[in-house]
């Protein structure tokens, strides 16, 4: 699973140690992948180490580094060759076309298996099975008002009736997986407990990797409802995600069905909403406009040390990025990011979706 949602994988095996079967094993299990792989070979601390650790280039992995993790020996140049390999996300367009992608995360019994059974469990199903379109077993597609969605690792789910066993104590990396493995990720909470240090976790991760997310308020059915209630399980959950204020939060019950295809609808907006485009003139526009209503404020009050701004672009969708040409990145205060990005939301009707604001040196 770990390897999964890597885009590079380091193997790091000890030189003291020498190749062991285990590591054999790794190391055929790992040529199998497409990944881009490096194995460092690591307590390679003086000259009869590294001719010991000519050894691992029997495990027949090309990109080979010999490091020293207690002296800092190559592990800067390894550190170099992982920022080569990684893939450049944002300058491409990240949007391959393809379906959208979801997955259902959240604690154990918060409703994760009842919910992705009633969106497609064989009776009273909200969606309609597309057959034989996603890319991996382990998911399911299903057609939904005409869009399609992949839900990501379905088949993790348990089918009613049947009884949790020990997978459980996988279901963190599981989760961290199936996030890195989607395109909009629904939380799923228990109206009854609320957001937890973990769920914020996983909000958080999604939040890294610039993902979408959807906070889901699950067993809406036992809690006494009414307009009160429902506004402050919005400030808890908003409280608890405090850094991603435009979250999108639905109100569900599994069992009765309830506010099922409302969270579909929010993801398939949410999901629009990070398709968007502005035109290049219309950010010229809000550019000129923001800074004239908000000078951007000099440093230490020297008129020198005050950001410029020559132009923005948007360079990609999902999630929407937009890259500022700047004199220099580091006089940009926080608050004034946060207001150019108020302002791109406010005017282009970005309401729910995260957006990545890259701040560079114009050459
Ligand atoms: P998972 O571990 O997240 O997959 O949770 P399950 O789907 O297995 O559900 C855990 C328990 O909560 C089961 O007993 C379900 O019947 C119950 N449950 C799930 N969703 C709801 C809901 O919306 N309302 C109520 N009342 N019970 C639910």
């Amino acid at each position: 699973m770990a390897m999964g949602a890597a885009d590079v994988i380091v193997f790091l095996t000890d030189v003291i140690e020498g190749v062991t079967a285990t590591d054999e094993a790794v190391a055929q299990r790992l040529r199998r992948t497409d990944k881009p792989i490096l194995l460092a070979v690591n307590k390679v601390d003086n000259d009869n180490r590294e001719l010991a650790a000519a050894e691992f280039f029997g495990l027949g992995l090309n990109d080979t580094a010999f490091i020293s993790a207690y002296h800092n020996y190559g592990v800067y140049d390894l550190l170099e060759r992982i920022v080569e390999l990684l893939p450049r996300r944002e300058l491409a367009d990240a949007w391959d076309g393809g379906p959208l992608s979801l997955s259902i995360v959240g604690r154990t019994n918060v409703g994760k298996s009842m919910l992705t059974n009633a969106i497609i469990g064989e009776e009273r199903s909200i969606v309609s099975p597309v057959a034989g379109t996603t890319r991996d077993a382990l998911d399911t597609a299903v057609s939904y008002r005409d869009h399609e969605i992949t839900l990501v690792d379905t088949a993790g789910i348990r089918r009613p009736g049947q009884v949790q066993r020990g997978i459980e104590k996988y279901s963190v990396l599981r989760a961290v997986n199936a996030v890195h493995r989607s395109d909009i990720t629904l939380l799923i909470t228990d109206a009854t407990e609320l957001a937890t240090a973990q769920d914020a976790h996983i909000a958080g991760l999604s939040w890294d990797t610039n993902r979408g997310l959807i906070v889901v308020v699950n067993k809406w059915d036992l809690v006494n409802r009414n307009r009160f209630r429902m506004e402050r399980v919005l400030h808890r959950v908003r409280e608890r995600l405090h850094f991603m204020r435009y979250v999108p939060v639905c109100f569900t019950s599994a069992l009765t069905g309830e506010g099922i295809e409302e969270m579909l609808d929010t993801a398939l907006s949410l999901w629009q909403e990070r398709q968007k485009r502005v035109p290049y003139r219309d950010l010229q526009y809000l550019l000129a406009d923001a800074v004239s209503t908000h000078t951007p404020p000099s440093q230490r009050g020297n008129i020198r040390n005050r950001l410029r701004i020559r132009r923005v672009r948007q360079v990609a969708v999902n999630p929407p990025t937009f890259v500022f040409s700047v004199n220099d990145p580091k006089l940009l205060h926080f608050s004034y990011q946060r207001y150019l990005e108020n302002q791109i939301r406010d005017r282009f009707g970005f309401d729910r979706t995260h957006l990545r604001l890259i701040f560079r040196p114009e050459r």
